[in-house]
């Protein structure tokens, strides 16, 4: 069994519209760990019995440390689960697993395609992490679902990066193409309807139900070697909800990591 490794990113300063995602991790953390819910997942996998390193939460100062700080957990065996922060930090992220994974499939499980070339004149706002991933060459394929956002100019870079889009006016999961390469799965929690998550920063209406994201994960046949939980918002969230919800997808995705 493959151990899980944690880190926390304490960022949201490449958040385009509200700040808030930098306070996530301890509280996604706390919700896993509260007495509301068994450490079970729905197939039956104890999450307590996993091994888990947990290497705490970094506060960032400069955007770039977290490639640095990503890769310093990464070393050895174990396969990095990160809670975010903005999903500025996937871009960092995945230049990190790149050096350890150089052949990797991502799913991206979001509300957004985040794939601006530059936004408000940042070129790593969290509206950029895939345009960036995509033209450096970081991913073998990028797989989309969710999405319900898209401008002409993401439509575009969509195109122009090959990005297989599963848009939610036209969703139909079974039709997502299996991954051949190792999996990484960054999960933006915008991606759910905002009546399952409304601690997130941009309520974007018609999403993913809670039940979809937990069949989308479960039904992966990939072996997944990393993934992000991003996005999340305590400071718009309602009685913890969404903070069940990520730390629920956090056992679910644990459990394809150590498969
Ligand atoms: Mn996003
Ligand atoms: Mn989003």
């Amino acid at each position: 069994m493959n151990s899980i490794i944690l880190q926390g990113i304490l960022y949201d300063k490449k958040s385009s519209f509200q700040p808030g995602p930098a306070k996530a991790p301890p509280l996604i953390r706390e919700a896993l760990y509260s007495d509301s819910a068994n450490m079970f997942t729905e197939e039956l996998k104890d999450v307590s019995k996993m091994s888990i390193s947990d290497k705490g939460d970094f506060g960032i100062d400069e955007y770039f440390n977290i490639e640095g700080i990503t890769s310093t957990n990464l070393e050895g065996n174990g396969k990095l689960l990160t809670l975010g922060g903005d999903h500025s930090i996937t871009y960092p992220i995945i230049k990190a697993h790149h050096e350890k994974y150089p052949v990797l499939d991502i799913l991206h499980i979001d509300a957004h395609g985040d794939l601006y070339d530059e936004f408000e004149g940042d070129k790593y706002s969290h509206a950029c992490p895939f345009a960036r991933i995509m033209e450096n060459g970081l991913a073998e394929n990028l797989v989309q679902v969710g999405i319900r956002t898209l401008t002409t100019h993401q439509k575009e870079q969509a195109e122009k990066f090959n990005v297989e889009v599963h848009e939610m006016k036209d969703l139909n999961l079974s039709k997502i193409q299996a991954f051949k390469n190792p999996l990484y799965i960054s999960l933006d929690m915008d991606a759910f309807d905002p009546a399952f998550a409304p601690g997130v920063s941009h309520h974007e209406p018609g999403g993913l139900s809670s039940r979809q994201v937990i069949d989308l994960i479960q039904n992966l046949e990939a072996e997944v070697i990393g993934a992000d939980i991003v996005e999340y918002n305590p400071d718009k969230d309602f009685h913890s909800m969404t903070a069940y919800l990520a730390a629920k997808m956090m056992k679910e995705i644990m459990a394809k990591m150590v498969d």
